[in-house]
């Protein structure tokens, strides 16, 4: 049984004070639905630099506090980055690698080399990676979406060795889907989420099916509750309602329901 995780990544939104709000906000939200928020996990992945006030404002939540990023040194000259321990030090539990848009819109773009370095430095400290995969639009319009999943997958967890479904998260995101408004529907959602967990049980075994699998890309309250139903989607990763209270505790209330 695998135990929904619906995370927000706030991407580089939001000034202090609003994340405060924010936070405060879900937190009294969870606290209404009393034993019904037991049946999920929440994560919040703030920027970098509100991670230790955001700590902070999450202690006794039970919500987790997750990374957008990671360096894959343990220490080192390396200027500006972050490395893992670090984030373990503050209290992070999750970390986010390979988001689309560190992929995509950054320049250069992470490539999947340096993602599989990136995962195997998490789990060496302990922290668990959301290894975000997903195909853009052209990929999927030539029909390549399962190859771009594989080669996604098996270059990201190369030489890593995954032993339980708790170290590891993959969150699939179409790219085209992404802060654009047009969410996958529930059967491309569920599709791709069975490809996905067909690749992780060859790979990683009986771990592989214990492995959640989030879905990202434009879910809102009006799309969530008939996605996350979906048999192979295992909570969300959630960027634009997630700066909500209201839109992202109407995602969590689906996730519930799920
Ligand atoms: C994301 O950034 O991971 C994401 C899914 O964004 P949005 O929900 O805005 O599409």
């Amino acid at each position: 049984m695998r135990r929904p995780l619906v995370a927000a990544n706030w991407k580089m939104n939001l000034n202090l004070p609003q994340a405060r709000k924010l936070v405060a906000d879900v937190r009294d939200g969870l606290v209404a639905r009393d034993e019904r928020a037991l049946r999920i996990e929440v994560a919040i992945c703030p920027p970098a630099v509100y991670l230790f006030p955001m700590a902070k404002a999450l202690e006794g939540s039970g919500i987790a506090l997750g990374a957008q990023n990671v360096f894959y040194e343990l220490e080192g000259a390396f200027t500006g980055e972050l490395a893992p321990g670090m984030l373990a030090e503050t209290g992070v539990r999750y970390v986010l690698i390979g988001h689309s848009e560190r992929r995509h819109v950054l320049s250069p773009g992470e490539d999947d080399w340096t993602l599989n370095r990136k995962v195997h430095a998490a789990l060496r400290v302990g922290l668990v990676p959301v290894l975000c995969v997903g195909e853009t639009l052209d990929q999927r319009q030539a029909d390549q979406t399962d190859d771009v999943l594989a080669f996604q997958v098996a270059a990201g967890l190369s030489g890593t060795r995954i032993s339980g479904g708790g170290q590891l998260v993959i969150a699939y995101e179409p790219v085209w889907a992404i802060g654009t408004g047009q969410n996958a529907t529930p059967e491309q959602a569920q599709n791709a989420h069975a490809r996905i967990r067909a690749l992780l049980k060859q790979r990683l075994g009986a771990a592989g099916e214990e492995v959640r699998i989030l879905y990202g890309g434009s879910l809102k309250p009006d799309n969530a509750r008939v996605i996350l139903a979906q048999p192979d989607v295992d909570g969300g990763l959630v960027g634009g309602a997630s700066l909500k209270a209201e839109s992202f505790l109407g995602i969590l209330a689906a996730a519930m329901e799920a």
